[in-house]
């Protein structure tokens, strides 16, 4: 049997992971948000490309790190689609350097993004999921999160704070039939990425010891189960999706 389809919030959907989550999600039957923050013409081309394939999508800009910025977009996206029953948090970004030589901006603003759009999302959300008791939050943290990395003290710490934001909402929601997990990423091949030089994607490599940095679409089908029905006794989990590098 397949699952009934849901609505789904995807926040950065406008490229990379969540953009692979989007069109994956779309192809069961789901309904998708596809949150960006300033390129809509990306977003807009997720929407078509889910659109053409019969399926049903909107774009919604909007800062995740911007309270109002997010219950706008969620009133959008409810508006267009209907409540909203999965929210993936995807939106992150990276601002790396040296802890001596980090400005407080480089700081914030990854905190802001990756852990405190996470927490408005979900803030927002939740009690919505607790009404119609059923709901599933998928959180994209890192496995720099797990394992720390140089030049990456506040994605690091940033990644970490949502392990444990998750397990703390998984316990607090349990009983409503709404799971909470996070998935941990390895070096994958997105514009993230990109901007490493190749002196630096050559060390990345030897510390994964299947030797090589992973796809989207090698991510996306596991946020894509923990969004199932047959997923639904998985809760509070961090799951790596690392080509083994945090082994
Ligand atoms: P990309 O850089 O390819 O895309 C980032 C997405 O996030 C874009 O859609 C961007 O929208 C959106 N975004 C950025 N900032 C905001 C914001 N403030 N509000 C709303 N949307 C925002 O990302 P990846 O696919 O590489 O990464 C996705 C997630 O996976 C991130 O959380 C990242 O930390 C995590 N991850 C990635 C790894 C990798 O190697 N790629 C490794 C481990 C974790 P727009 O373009 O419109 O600005």
């Amino acid at each position: 049997m397949s699952d009934a389809p849901r609505t789904v919030l995807i926040t950065g959907a406008s490229r990379g992971i969540g953009r692979e989550c989007a069109i994956r999600l779309a192809k069961l039957g789901h309904r998708i948000a596809v949150n960006y923050n300033s390129h809509a013409e990306d977003a807009n081309e997720v929407v078509e490309t889910i659109r053409s394939a019969g399926g049903t999508a909107t774009a919604v800009g909007g800062n995740v790190s911007d309270k109002a910025a997010v219950e706008k977009m969620i009133d959008e996206a409810e508006a267009a689609l209907g409540p909203i029953e999965i929210l993936i948090n995807n939106a992150g970004i990276i601002s790396d350097s040296l802890l001596m030589r980090m400005s407080d901006d480089d700081f914030d603003r990854v905190m802001d993004t990756n852990l405190k759009g996470t927490y408005f999302c979900s803030r927002l959300l939740i009690p919505g999921m607790v009404k119609r008791r059923w709901g599933r939050i998928i959180n994209v943290s890192s496995v720099v999160g797990i394992r720390g990395n140089i030049g990456q003290t506040n994605y690091s710490a940033s990644k970490a704070a949502v392990h444990g934001f998750t397990k703390s909402l998984a316990k607090e929601v349990a009983t409503r039939n709404i799971t909470v997990n996070a998935v941990a990423p390895g070096y994958i091949r997105t514009a993230t990425t990109d901007v490493l030089t190749d002196k630096v994607k050559d060390t990345v490599k030897t510390w994964i010891p299947m030797g090589r940095f992973g796809e989207p679409e090698e991510v996306a089908p596991m946020i894509v189960f923990l969004c199932s029905e047959d997923a639904r006794y998985i809760t509070g989990d961090v799951i790596r999706v690392d080509g083994g590098m945090a082994i």
